[in-house]
């Protein structure tokens, strides 16, 4: 193949202005993402080696290697993982596949502070090399192809990129960085090893660097020819919990979900039993942008010891839980395994129960810390009332998480602080649906309650009406929607008060006939109501017919 020029696609272009113009706040990520592409590609290979011991070729140990070269301004990322062959050099570094990028890069408005702000959350992968290198090679050749079929890639980072065949004996990738003028601090090996330590320390894999010495005679550090392992090169999750720090754990969730942020808590275990696994998950500190997607896959990655099978593992975490980040290592599945067998399996189903269990214990611990839960019930809540629906098993658990507005209130609240203000003679948690809060506050279906002086929920998240449908009762107290049927409130009326309105419907019995009659296209009936108080009427629903709230939503859909 001779040299050949194709260009980026679009968002591709876009993405690398913005990492080439933008002030990058923090140049030293494009060691860790380059690192973890390398590391990637030997998980892929090893995978693929499982079907196929050849793919090793003579090289069975897998291995990166960072390197730099002063007089050439280069620093070079070496792995023998996978590697690319040519087709792929030009599909995965000239396009963006993953559809989550994709739309990461519909939202970047061209304003360079909030956009910059939103590639650190994000993480560019392989572009972020542009951040400290004017020019990269990449050098590849896929595990299994002949030598000759070997790929050179370069771009300087604007609209193209060239590709040409080159002969590489070894398998695996080099990622030759040109450094700008104004990186090249990053020539240093101290500087490098520290980075790394920093970001990589977690990779499972041995990440090489050659040994410094000082040289007396010219008086600076020379490099030595033998290659050091400089991170601890086991897998963090396989470490006993006492030797893992903080930083380290949160370094690793970064990694994981390329999140920039810190997570809110993680829960580290190695479970025991009949189906024997690790389980490392992560609360993040805010929700991905495709949250809502409801095609979006688990964060949990699947090991089986410690070989990496596969991302996004559905069938881990249920749907309620899919924003959770973790990993899970089983000692009990086999290598080999693929998704529709993962749906089958009974020690997936007692992994995904276990998981979910240690879930809802973290946010029952987290929910003690007023400040972060409010955090994660912010960007998770209204996903978790999902599980209502969803997780009839931890129905009970899930119902306790979940916090609400109030009439009474000016925070939100639980649903077990509600009972514990009910008045004398309550019998039922009130509450109400509507689109807003606002317009749930001014609903003149709370003035007997006010009046009253009972504190009813006020909800307007969209699942909140579907969701709380399965959730009849708290702790043995139903709870009652005030918008449906006729309100009793038992003990908390008193016999007067009933009689004169038994009265009073007796007495205005001619005019109802008469509005049942105009009206009954419209409604099913007309009551006289002791729940008004300064409205003169309001419509009401029976009981166990949609609420108008949810009538409404089902009407928008079409139905
Ligand atoms: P991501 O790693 O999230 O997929 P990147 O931008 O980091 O995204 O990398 C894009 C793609 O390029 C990878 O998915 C992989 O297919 C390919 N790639 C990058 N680096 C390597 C490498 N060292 N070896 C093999 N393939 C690689
Ligand atoms: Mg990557």
């Amino acid at each position: 193949m001779s040299k050949q020029t194709h260009s980026f696609q679009a968002e591709v272009a876009q993405l690398l202005h913005l990492v080439t113009h933008s002030l990058y706040s923090n140049p030293d990520i494009f060691l860790r993402e380059l690192v973890s592409n390398a590391s990637d590609a030997c998980d892929k290979l090893r995978f693929e080696a499982l079907n196929n011991a050849a793919l090793y070729e003579d090289a069975p140990e897998l291995q990166v290697r960072v390197a730099f070269d002063k007089a050439a301004r280069t620093i070079t990322i070496t792995d023998n993982g996978i590697g690319m062959s040519a087709q792929e050099a030009i599909d995965h570094l000239g396009t963006i596949a993953k559809s989550g990028t994709r739309d990461f890069v519909s939202k970047l408005s061209g304003d360079q502070k909030s956009d910059a702000q939103l590639i650190g959350q994000f993480g560019v992968g392989f572009y972020s090399g542009f951040i400290v290198a004017d020019r990269i090679v990449v050098e590849s050749r896929r595990a299994g192809l002949p030598a000759a079929e070997g790929v050179r890639w370069s771009s300087g980072g604007s609209g193209d990129f060239e590709v040409e065949a080159i002969e590489r004996a070894e398998r695996g990738t080099s990622v030759i960085l040109h450094l700008r003028e104004d990186k090249t601090e990053y020539l240093n090996h101290w500087k490098l090893k520290t980075i790394i330590e920093r970001y990589s320390d977690h990779i499972s894999l041995p990440i090489r660097m050659q040994a410094e010495a000082w040289d007396a005679e010219k008086s600076e550090y020379v490099t030595k020819p033998e290659w050091e392992t400089v991170n601890s090169a086991n897998a963090l999750w396989s470490r006993p919990k006492k030797d893992v720090s903080d930083e380290q754990y949160t370094e690793f969730y970064k990694t994981l979900s390329h999140d920039s942020e810190a997570p809110l808590a993680w829960s580290h275990n190695r479970v025991e039993g009949s189906t024997e696994y690790t389980q490392l998950l992560y609360i993040p500190a805010h929700a991905p942008h495709d949250l809502w997607n409801r095609d979006r896959k688990a964060g949990i990655k699947l090991y089986v010891k410690r070989v990496f099978i596969m991302d996004e593992a559905e069938s881990l975490m249920p749907a309620y839980l899919r924003w959770v980040k973790g990993v899970v290592d089983s000692a009990d599945l086999p290598l080999n395994v693929s998704r529709e067998l993962l749906q089958e399996s009974r020690d997936v189903r007692a992994i995904r129960e276990g998981n979910t269990r240690r879930v809802l214990a973290m946010l029952d611990e987290l929910s003690k810390d007023g400040e972060k839960y409010a955090t994660f019930y912010a960007a998770f809540g209204a996903v978790l009332k999902e599980g209502l629906g969803e997780d009839f098993a931890n129905r009970d658990k899930i119902a306790k998480l979940l916090r609400f507005a109030s009439t009474t209130q000016t925070d939100t609240t639980a649903l077990a602080d509600y009972k514990a203000r009910m008045k004398d003679g309550q019998k039922a948690i009130y509450y109400l649906t509507a689109e807003t809060l606002a317009a749930a506050r001014n609903s003149p279906q709370l003035e007997l309650f006010r009046q009253k002086g009972i504190e009813v929920l006020l909800m307007a998240d969209r699942v909140d009406e579907w969701a709380l449908s399965f959730l009849t009762e708290f702790e043995g107290t139903p709870l009652q929607s005030v918008a449906k049927g006729a309100v009793d409130l038992g003990d908390l009326q008193d016999e007067a008060e009933r009689k004169a309105a038994e009265e009073a419907a007796e007495g205005f019995k001619p005019v109802l006939e008469k509005l049942r009659e105009s009206l009954k296209d419209k409604a099913k009936d007309v009551r006289v109501s002791s729940r008004l108080v300064d409205s003169p009427a309001c419509l009401v629903v029976a009981d166990g017919d949609y609420s108008l709230q949810l009538a409404r939503l089902l009407k928008q859909a079409g139905q």
